[in-house]
């Protein structure tokens, strides 16, 4: 009887140790996946540090960029290229009150709202104006001309890019002087320049803001004050202020 249960006690005693033994092997496991885990982190971090560049390995790198390259001409034709410096002439000899300047894209004077997507933004970068005309000194967009020779194809691709850009200039209050083959003459240009010109809005040459036609309150006389006056801006111009 005694040694039935010292054996009792001697086969309790061993299944103890197997199972204290499982829960070592157990333990000893999550010891384990945490040493694993622990060093998976710390191999991401030395990854992180790897990618990281400071200013000057980020100039080196842009130093070697290969992504751009010099465009051979400037005009994207011989007739915009004349057109250019036909209405530059034209302007110089008339002391119209503007400035000109060829090819402006459009990212120059659009800033894109919020919601715009990559497509809209790839829009705006790629679309250029090819003369612009803009308030002297103040720099402000007065009259677009775009130029559409012979080698303008109206695909659907181009009337998509037309009507984009001419929906950009209208909601923005730019004129736009489009010259096809059939009208690209020099009278009809000086015509038309003198037309909107004489029609688009006077712009403060100090500040920017618009001119306001305003009535001198003790002799009655119309002059043109700015609409920044009399926080922002107290400039005047005579009645007889005009663009060209
Ligand atoms: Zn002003």
């Amino acid at each position: 009887m005694k040694f039935l249960i010292v054996c009792l006690i001697i086969g309790y005693l061993l299944y103890k140790n197997n199972s204290l033994k499982k829960s070592l092997s157990i333990l000893n496991q999550r010891i384990n996946n945490l040493t694993i885990e622990k060093n998976n982190n710390s191999n991401q971090n030395s990854t992180l540090n790897q990618n990281y560049k400071s200013t000057e390995e980020k100039i080196e790198s842009i130093k070697k960029s290969t992504y751009y390259y010099k465009e051979k001409n400037f005009w994207d034709s011989s007739l915009e290229k004349e057109v250019y410096f036909y209405i530059n002439n034209f302007i110089k000899n008339k002391s119209a009150k503007v400035e000109i300047v060829p090819h402006v894209s459009l990212r120059e004077l659009f800033k894109p709202t919020s919601d715009f997507n990559n497509q809209n933004l790839k829009q705006l970068s790629s679309y250029h104006i090819d003369i612009l005309l803009l308030s002297e000194k103040s720099f402000v967009p007065l009259v677009a001309i775009e130029i559409d020779g012979s080698h303008h194809k109206l695909n659907d691709r181009q009337k998509i890019r037309d009507a984009f850009k001419d929906s950009l200039l209208e909601r923005n209050g730019i004129q736009l002087l489009r010259l096809k083959a059939d009208n690209c003459n020099y009278a009809f240009i000086e015509s038309e320049l003198t037309r909107l010109l004489n029609t688009a809005p006077i712009y403060c040459p100090i500040c920017g803001r618009k001119m306001l036609e305003k009535n001198n309150s003790k002799s009655g006389k119309k002059f043109f004050g700015c609409s920044g006056f009399p926080l922002a801006c107290d400039h005047t111009e005579s009645s007889c202020y005009k663009i060209i």
